[in-house]
């Protein structure tokens, strides 16, 4: 379940609540679809909290690619699952390697962003900013939305929509 967020900017006092759910992927031209690293940033074209990327740093996946690869001689997991993390794994690494882009707003696309910490109060350009992440939400996940490799939108995939859209598609053509 999605959790909310409450925000609290001062000096404005403004306090608001944030109920989007993370529900976002990047979609690759081979087809390959991976979960993205969300989190609340500062944007500093949209002077405002917003939603921001976060691209997992070389290292640390060169260290998942060391242990996994490990544990594969090992044998620890069923061999399967982990054969299919490795590659994930070496497949992320190789697009954040040759990212262009840095993270971005995902709001504006700006690569002017600074990510805001949970419970901890921030001091950035003029504004105490402090994020608290409260209720559990207990709505869904709402739909997909796709990333490009490089942060951008992506319009839907027409090959995802359900038989009724596509029957509507249909209907509209044909009249
Ligand atoms: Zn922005």
């Amino acid at each position: 379940m999605p959790a909310a967020n409450d925000i609290h900017i001062r000096p404005s006092g403004k306090t608001r609540r944030d109920f989007d759910p993370p529900n976002i992927y990047y979609r690759f031209e081979d087809g390959l679809v991976m979960r993205a690293i969300t989190a609340f940033v500062w944007c500093s074209d949209c002077q405002d909290v917003t939603k921001g990327e976060v691209l997992e740093v070389l290292e640390e996946l060169d260290a998942l690619i060391d242990r996994y690869s490990r544990m594969l001689q090992q044998s620890r997991l069923p061999e399967l699952r982990l054969r299919d993390l490795l590659s994930q794994t070496i497949q992320k690494r190789r697009w954040i390697q040759d990212r262009v882009s840095a993270p971005k707003c995902l709001q504006c696309g700006s690569t002017v962003i600074q990510v805001i910490p949970l419970f901890k109060e921030v001091e950035v350009e003029g504004n105490a900013i402090l994020i608290c992440s409260s209720v559990i939400w207990s709505g869904d996940w709402g739909e997909r939305r796709y990333l490009s490799p490089e942060g951008d939108w992506l319009k839907p995939d027409p090959s995802e929509d359900d038989n009724e859209s596509q029957a509507k598609k249909w209907w509209q053509f044909w009249r």
